[in-house]
């Protein structure tokens, strides 16, 4: 039965929880020595440890206690003074010791929080999420489906393992209920998983890259009628892969849920997949309960135990966090609220920066990255950071502007241009034969020459009704080929005309 959203939130409260998983930035693997570069030759990047060989033996990589420390002190966690990894039973042909290597009862960072900023149709709003915990385990492998026509395995003839992800570490970040944000939930989850790549990047621990999968999002949804209490049963809606898809996927679960619900059934608790094509989800495998992997302590590793002064240095090395660094911005370009909580949910505060360190005023920048770039965008529906545009042709466009090289109407097709991939700036500029024709000597043979052809309207002008200067403009327009600086002519215009305005 098909609800509409309104519906929905008039009826139902949501709760959700988040579950991201991050791979980590390190040269090796969790448990092993082998390298992590994406992309490399399939089974040339394992050793006997990741690939499960009997005897092998883990060791725990430092630099990924450390990341994950450094992890746990951003979001506000405690980090625990001793914790252990567990054994995860169950088996895939893409993990090949049959267990992942995870925490489970005692991991290394509990408690936390993340504040958000959050752009809705009423203005910014303030959520705070707690998070619950933070801890290390590794990935998996990846299966190849061959020969089926969807690339699932239904249909294949035959799949193909690749096991240079198995190992690789993972840090999961898991929220506690989230509860109370009503109709903003979608823009909620967004924003969190915005705020928590934003900080991880400010890290430098991962390369939060959601298209290659280095950072995934697991939605768990669940409704229940308004004022009750009691949760609802949930959804998890597994590895979202864009910040757009995470709004997208927990708004399609709150809209199928109430429909469920609203035609008296249940909602059953199982995994969902997204699928960006439809904006549906559709159903994955029914959940497991914990008890079915029968968690026990790993007996080949040690357990964790970080000293006090290690913490204290990894949290005196913290850098700026986001939220910080908006204020700071916002405090130096003088950016009115809404407008900064504008730039920041279109992505664009990165491009902005940039362009301002590179020479462009902060106004002018923000107004392209938020303006032509912007719509372009949207149009083609990827984020502003894919487009083949540059900060540094921004500032070189807001400069040939400034110097009255480019009108804004040429600007505009210049920024198109570079996006089409025709070039920089300058490359487009002579490319399409854009001049700006600023020297007055032609402007005013091209004035001379519509006041010749309009004399009557020339006459109107010089009687003093301006309107009429319009046609001439237009005429002056015409002649210089839409090269000319509208608002110069006019002035030219006026003058020779015995006007002043
Ligand atoms: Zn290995
Ligand atoms: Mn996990």
């Amino acid at each position: 039965m098909a609800i509409s959203y309104d519906e929905v939130i008039t009826k139902y409260d949501p709760v959700l929880g988040l579950e991201v998983h991050v791979e980590l930035g390190t040269a090796s693997k969790m448990f092993c020595g082998c390298a992590t570069v994406f992309g490399g030759e399939p089974n040339t990047q394992v050793c006997p440890v990741c690939l499960g060989l009997p005897g092998s033996l883990p060791v725990v990589n430092g630099k990924a206690i450390e990341y994950t420390i450094a992890i746990g002190l951003a979001l506000n966690c405690s980090i625990a003074p001793f914790s252990r990894f567990a054994r995860k039973n169950y088996f895939y042909p893409d993990m090949p010791k049959n267990f992942q290597t995870s925490q489970y009862d005692e991991p290394i960072c509990v408690n936390g929080y993340l504040d958000l900023e959050v752009e809705t149709e009423d203005g910014v709003k303030e959520f705070r999420v707690e998070i619950e915990r933070v801890h290390m385990e590794e990935d998996t492998g990846k299966s190849l489906h061959v020969g089926g026509a969807t690339g699932r395995i239904h249909g294949a003839d035959y799949s193909l393992l690749d096991y240079n992800r198995a190992g690789i570490p993972l840090v999961e970040i898991v929220t506690k209920t989230i509860e109370g944000t009503g109709k903003y939930a979608p823009l909620v989850a967004k924003a969190y998983v915005k705020e928590l790549r934003d900080i991880l990047r400010g890290l430098g621990v991962s390369d939060v890259k959601m298209e290659q999968g280095s950072l995934r999002c697991d939605a768990n949804v669940s409704l229940r009628p308004v004022g009750e209490k009691k949760l609802g049963i949930r959804s998890e809606t597994k590895n979202v892969n864009s910040l757009r898809s995470v709004e997208r996927a927990v708004r399609a679960e709150m809209i199928r849920h109430a429909g469920i619900l609203g035609s008296g059934e249940r909602v059953k608790q199982e995994t969902r997949h997204f699928h960006e094509n439809t904006g549906e989800t559709t159903p994955g495998r029914s959940k497991e309960q914990a008890e079915d992997y029968r968690y026990f302590p790993e007996p080949d590793l040690v357990p964790v135990a970080p000293s006090k002064e290690w913490i204290e240095e990894i949290r005196a090395r913290l850098p700026e966090r986001p939220s910080d660094r908006r204020k700071r911005l916002q405090d130096a370009w003088a950016v009115p609220d809404k407008e900064m909580a504008a730039m920041v949910n279109a992505d664009v505060l990165d491009l902005v920066e940039e362009s301002v360190k590179l020479g462009a005023d902060p106004t002018k920048a923000r107004g392209w990255w938020l303006g032509e770039i912007a719509r372009i965008a949207n149009e083609r529906e990827v984020p502003a950071s894919e487009l083949s545009i540059s900060p540094k042709d921004v500032a070189k466009i807001v400069e040939l502007v400034g110097k009255g090289e480019l009108t804004d109407k040429l600007a505009r097709q210049v920024v198109e241009g570079v996006i089409n991939g025709e070039g920089s700036p300058q490359e487009v500029i002579e490319a399409r034969g854009f001049k700006v024709v600023s020297d007055d000597g032609a402007l005013l043979a091209a004035i001379e020459k519509a006041i010749a052809a309009q004399p009557d309207v020339a006459e109107k002008v010089r009687d003093g009704h301006i309107p009429a200067a319009g046609a001439l403009i237009g005429a002056v327009m015409k002649e210089t080929k839409g090269q000319a600086d509208a608002s110069k002519v006019r002035s030219l215009l006026l003058k020779t005309l015995g006007q002043s305005e």
